[in-house]
């Protein structure tokens, strides 16, 4: 009995060692690692949950490798399935981040990538968040957002401090790929030769793969193509011998490249002829713009000008393909950013509103959520774009709703309450349904601010609003047009009904005791009332007519209705 515990506690060890061993093949030796991968398949009974979480994990690095991105998500969805813990919990997200990227999903990609750092934000283990930095430099990467790169891959040096070496060794990659891209080609090469060095030493050849070819990169970039010659070559065999199929024929492309920007026409066709043949998906598709270039430059030199034509064609529908993603892209990270900088107005609304609440009680410490949105603003270091990446996302629905309400009177601005407002009318369009507008602006309402404050104006306002609110009824349409300025959008409502409901909150208005405002004085406006005429295809005619009434009003003496 007891030699059947030990035994399995040794299989057990054993088994956890064969992943060890997995993990490392994987970064040295693709062929090698497929044999492994093949035999713990077969053992898979054999297995506790976590390792065949973990077992699921590292396969799916294989087919990230080989490009294959659906299989990858698939097999992390396994993985999964096994209840893996926090770390592996991490990879995984992160490794479905790669996956979606390199099927151009950036909306699922940033999805996972929220949740993940909500995770990573719960542990306060500078290892995990070490790893998935890496993985958010993937993201950077492919959102061509490289400044972000370069603090990150800085952010990582810093909190890995040569420890984990495969990480350190990812950073001291991604740093110089940031600085090529920034044209800070001095600083690139030198950094690239550190990283080939450093990772040579600690045997990560694929990085060391990367970082010559990297080098090259730089000599290429600077139009040093006999001196990038070398490396691209060396860097291939070493691909080659890994089977990285994707950096594989990204080095044929770049070698058609320098062979054609050296005059060795056979050499580039040849290596053109190899990307010629891939298949147009996503990661083929740059080099394959690069090499039709080519050929079109080879064709266009030997005097072949229609093939030359056709391959510029080509091209050039590629070239367009990629910029479209490139357009989905930048749109990604635009809303990003956009929602970010959305989010920072709030954030200062929400330090102010926790310093009076802090006042009175301490709750906000504790809660979780508001210290965490108020470390954002005080982080100021690679974590406030992480975490505000993360933040813009996760409250992207709660910003786009606040962005359509006017923050002093609650009700709609201008901008969400016309569009609805237009969804509306094109339905009764349809229908051929009634719609009337009421717009309202206040009386002499300089005045109320000059006697008694601009506070006072605003308490005018919000009561104003309130009032609105309460008489407009729930199919109509209130928002606030600008200033001391509110409209009312009654969709299926004639101008007899709508003048109705003007007339009401008109009294209403005048009816508003100002008293607990602190000053005593009497708000009136002045409203037009308009509604659809047969010949209109948009709002705009029946709000310029309403504003017609509405001048109306006013020249008449102010303080009442009057309908077009
Ligand atoms: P009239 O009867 O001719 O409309 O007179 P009025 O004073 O209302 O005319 P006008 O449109 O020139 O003045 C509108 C004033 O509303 C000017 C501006 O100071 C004030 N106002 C606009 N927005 C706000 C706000 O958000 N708060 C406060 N307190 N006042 C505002
Ligand atoms: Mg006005
Ligand atoms: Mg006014």
């Amino acid at each position: 009995m007891a030699l059947l515990v030990s035994d399995a506690i040794n299989a057990a060890v054993d088994f956890d060692q064969q992943l060890d061993t997995l993990e490392v093949a994987l970064q040295v030796d693709l062929t090698e690692s497929e044999r492994q991968i093949e035999t713990l398949e077969k053992q898979q009974n054999q297995l506790s949950q976590l390792q065949l979480a973990r077992f699921h994990t590292l396969s799916s690095i294989k087919h990230l490798y080989l490009g294959e991105f659906e299989q990858a998500l698939f097999t992390l969805d396994k993985a999964l399935l096994f209840k893996p813990d926090n770390e592996l919990m991490t990879q995984i997200s992160m490794y479905k981040i790669t996956a979606n990227i390199g099927q151009n999903n950036y909306q699922q990609a940033f999805q996972l990538l929220e949740e993940s750092l909500a995770r990573i934000d719960s542990y306060d283990d500078s290892k995990i968040k070490v790893n998935a930095y890496i993985r958010l430099m993937n993201v950077y990467m492919e959102l061509d957002a490289f400044e972000e790169m370069l603090t990150t891959a800085t952010e990582i040096l810093s909190l890995n401090k040569g420890e984990n070496k495969k990480n350190e060794c990812y950073a001291k990659l991604y740093l110089p790929v940031a600085n090529l891209k920034l044209e800070n080609f001095e600083l690139s090469a030198s950094q690239f030769k550190e990283a080939e060095l450093y990772c040579n030493k600690h045997n990560f050849p694929l990085i060391v793969a990367m970082a010559i070819k990297g080098q090259s990169h730089v000599l290429f970039e600077t139009g040093q193509y006999q001196a990038s010659l070398s490396g691209y070559l060396d860097s291939l065999e070493r691909y080659q011998a890994f089977k990285f199929h994707i950096e594989i024929h990204d080095s044929h492309a770049y070698l058609s490249e320098v062979y054609f920007h050296l005059g060795d026409y056979d050499q580039a066709l040849t290596y053109a002829k190899l990307v010629e043949q891939l298949p147009n998906e996503p990661m083929n598709l740059k080099g394959k713009k690069r090499t039709f270039h080519v050929q079109s430059m080879i064709a266009s030199k030997q005097g072949k000008f229609k093939e030359a034509y056709q391959y510029q064609v080509q091209a050039h529908a590629i070239g367009v393909q990629l910029l479209d993603e490139k357009k989905v892209k930048e749109n990604a990270y635009q809303m990003v950013k956009f929602d970010s900088a959305e989010k920072t107005r709030e954030l200062n609304k929400l330090v102010q509103d926790h310093e009076m609440i802090a006042k009175q009680r301490s709750i906000l410490n504790n809660e979780k959520s508001a210290s965490f949105m108020f470390s954002t603003v005080l982080a100021g270091t690679v974590a406030l774009l992480a975490l505000l990446l993360y933040t813009a996302w996760n409250q992207r629905n709660q910003f786009r709703k606040q962005a359509q309400v006017d923050s002093l009177t609650g009700l709609f601005n201008r901008g969400a309450g016309i569009d609805k407002a237009e969804n509306e009318f094109i339905k009764t369009l349809a229908s051929g349904g009634t719609f009337s507008v009421v717009v309202i602006d206040l009386d002499w309402f300089k005045k109320i601010n000059d006697s008694f404050g601009h506070a006072t104006g605003d308490w005018a306002l919000k009561k104003v609003a309130d009032t609105i609110n309460e008489y407009k009824r729930s199919t109509d349409i209130a928002c606030r047009l600008g200033g001391e300025e509110f409209a009312i959008f009654m969709p299926n409502t004639d101008k007899m009904l709508a003048n109705e409901v003007a007339e009401n909150v008109c009294q209403a208005f005048a009816n508003i005791n100002t008293r607990y405002s602190g000053h005593q004085f009497t708000i009136t406006a002045s409203i037009g009332v308009s509604d659809k005429a047969e010949e209109d295809l948009s709002l705009d005619p029946i709000i310029n007519r309403a504003d017609t009434a509405l001048y109306q009003a006013k020249s008449h003496g102010r303080n009442r209705v009057v309908c077009l």
